[in-house]
Order: C-alpha cells, then structure tokens, then sequence
C-alpha cells in the first residue's frame, strides 16, 4: 500500500483545505454508473473537501430572491479544478488510473464518513471539525491502492445532538429520526410544482435553505474561505421580474456555469420559486398579474393560485 504523505502535501499545496483516503469498496452511485467501472478496478478513494463562505443574508427588496450560500458560487467546480490537477500529479507520480466525481456520479457523503473526513449531523449533512458543513465534498477513485485513513470515532461523534436543526427546520422536513425529501425546501426549489405547505414558510428563497446549517453550533468559528477567484458567480441574491418572463434558452444562458445550471434544476422550477417570491409582496403581484395574461402558459395556474393564496 502507498503512502498518503505525498497526496497530501500535494493537496494543501493546491489548497484543497482537507483530504482523507478510504478503500474503494464498497461504491453506492447516484446515477448512471460510468464506463470507468467497467474497465477499472478500483481500490482507492481520496475524498476532499472544499469551503465556501457562509454569510445567511436575505434581500431586503421583495423583488429579490436568496440563493443558498453553498449556489451563490459553483464551489464544486473549483474543487473539481483542484482534483484534477491533483490526478496530474499522482499519474507523474505514481502512473494509475483516476475517475473525478464531485457532486457527480458517486455518492459523496458516505465516502467522507468511511474516509474518517467528516459524519453524518441531525441534518442529515456532512461535518467536519474546523469546517463545519459549509462544505463541498469531492471524491478521486483510483486504481493505485493508497493506504486508507478510515473512519474515526472522534469525527463519528461530532454531532452533539443539540436538535436545533430539526427545530428550527421551517417546513418541518427533519425530525430527530427521520427526514422527508418532500418536504424540505432545498429538494422543492428543484421542482416545477408547488406543495402548499411549503407556501406558507418558502420566505424569499429563489434557490436552496440552509437554515439547518445556519443554525448548527457546529459552525461556530470555522475556517475562514480563502479563495481569491471563485467560478460561477451568481451572488446572494437575483432580481426576479427579470426571471419570470425568460425563455429556457434565456434562463440557461443567464445561469451558464452556475450551481443553477445543473441538469436536474429545471427552468421552470426557478421561475415557480420567483413567482412564490414575489406573490408575497404587493409590488411583486404586480408582476403575477402580468404573468398570469403574457407569462409561460404551463405555469400560469400557478401564478393564479398564488395570487389567490396570498392576495
Ligand atoms: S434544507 Fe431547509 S427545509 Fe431542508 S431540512 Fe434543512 S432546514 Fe429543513
Ligand atoms: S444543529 Fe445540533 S443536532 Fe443539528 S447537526 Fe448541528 S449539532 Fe447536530
């Protein structure tokens, strides 16, 4: 087995902030399992992660929309950046064969925790001592078979079950034992439908909650984010009259390399959010009433049923 000393030097020089190997087996997938498989053995996984800064800011003009801190800039593709010059490195190195995967094909979450990276919190997300869960994970599989880190009981126990997250969850998708995809707002604001339910407590977002992270004690004092050039800037907030009269051709262009522009975020999702945005405003009703005589026919009844809930 290869010693992990030399990736890891390599990774802090390429301010990838944390690294940890684990075995390659076994490997859960999120989607299509790639040719890669087929071809490789794999025996490695080197599972990073990568900061992105934090700040919980709401628009104080209604006609604004929140983007979720971890969207406001594409953080995967600069830790994918970072991955893939760190593969250079380990192929001059050490020759093998390497597959990137972040926020991609594999899943990322149970490999941090066989990693020893981080553990699973109350909400359901990846924490890491110094970092907290503002962050992005990233996986490399490899053939060359590095010596694993493997879990480790003090990151295991890291959550310390305050239960502030489940608490304060504003459409009540977590609960102590359990959580409720339907429920939780970051998997609705992915969607073109609306759930009633969420109406009442969707508040100004146009992409994304994290108010169980915001709130998680565990990131209190964290490391600081330290990039100075980042991808995929769209910032905290989006100006949302101009969104909801766009094409899908117009919505892909404006979100081109943006955490938006991932192929299972429909446009018309992104419109239904600006739409519950703005049907919570006088001057944003304004803009339904334009929508419901010239706006996308699929999702006027939407716009009218807004209308009639909040008018
Ligand atoms: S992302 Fe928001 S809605 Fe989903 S579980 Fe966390 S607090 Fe609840
Ligand atoms: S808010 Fe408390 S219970 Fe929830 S993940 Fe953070 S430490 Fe754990």
């Amino acid at each position: 087995m290869i010693s992990t000393d030399y990736l890891k030097r390599k990774a802090l020089e390429l301010q990838i902030p944390n690294t940890r190997v684990a075995s390659a087996f076994p490997l859960s997938f999120e989607r299509a399992i790639p040719d890669f498989f087929k071809r490789v053995e794999p025996k490695s996984v080197i599972v990073s992660l990568q900061n992105y800064p934090s700040e919980p800011l709401l628009p104080s003009d209604p006609l604004y929309g929140a983007i979720a801190p971890f969207a406001r800039s594409n953080y995967y593709r600069l830790l994918r950046k970072k991955q893939e010059k760190l593969i250079k490195s380990l192929k001059l190195e050490y020759g093998g064969s390497y597959y990137v995967s972040c926020n991609g094909s594999l899943r990322e979450k149970p490999l941090a925790v066989r990693a020893g990276l981080g553990s699973y919190g109350f909400n359901r997300i990846i924490s890491v001592p110094g970092f907290g869960s503002w962050i992005v994970l990233g996986a490399i599989v490899s053939d060359v078979e590095f010596k694993p880190d493997g879990p480790s009981e003090q990151i295991n126990s890291f959550c310390f079950s305050c239960g502030l997250c489940v608490e304060k969850c504003p459409s009540k998708a977590l609960r102590s034992d359990s959580f409720c995809r339907e429920k939780c707002l970051q998997y609705l604001s992915q969607i073109p439908e609306i759930v009633d339910e969420a109406l009442s407590v969707w508040g100004s977002i146009f992409y994304g909650c994290s108010v169980c992270q915001s709130v998680c004690p565990l990131n209190i004092d964290v490391q600081p984010f330290e990039e100075s050039s980042v991808f995929g800037g769209i910032g905290a907030f989006v100006y949302l009259p101009d969104i909801i009269f766009m094409t899908d051709d117009e919505i892909k262009e404006r979100f081109r390399g943006t955490q938006l522009a991932l192929s299972w975020i429909s446009p018309e999702a992104l419109i239904k959010n600006a739409l519950i945005v703005l049907s919570q405003s006088a001057e944003g009703r304004e803009f339904l009433y334009k929508f419901i005589k010239a706006g996308r026919l699929s999702l006027r009844n939407i716009a009218a049923l807004l209308l009639e809930r909040f008018a």
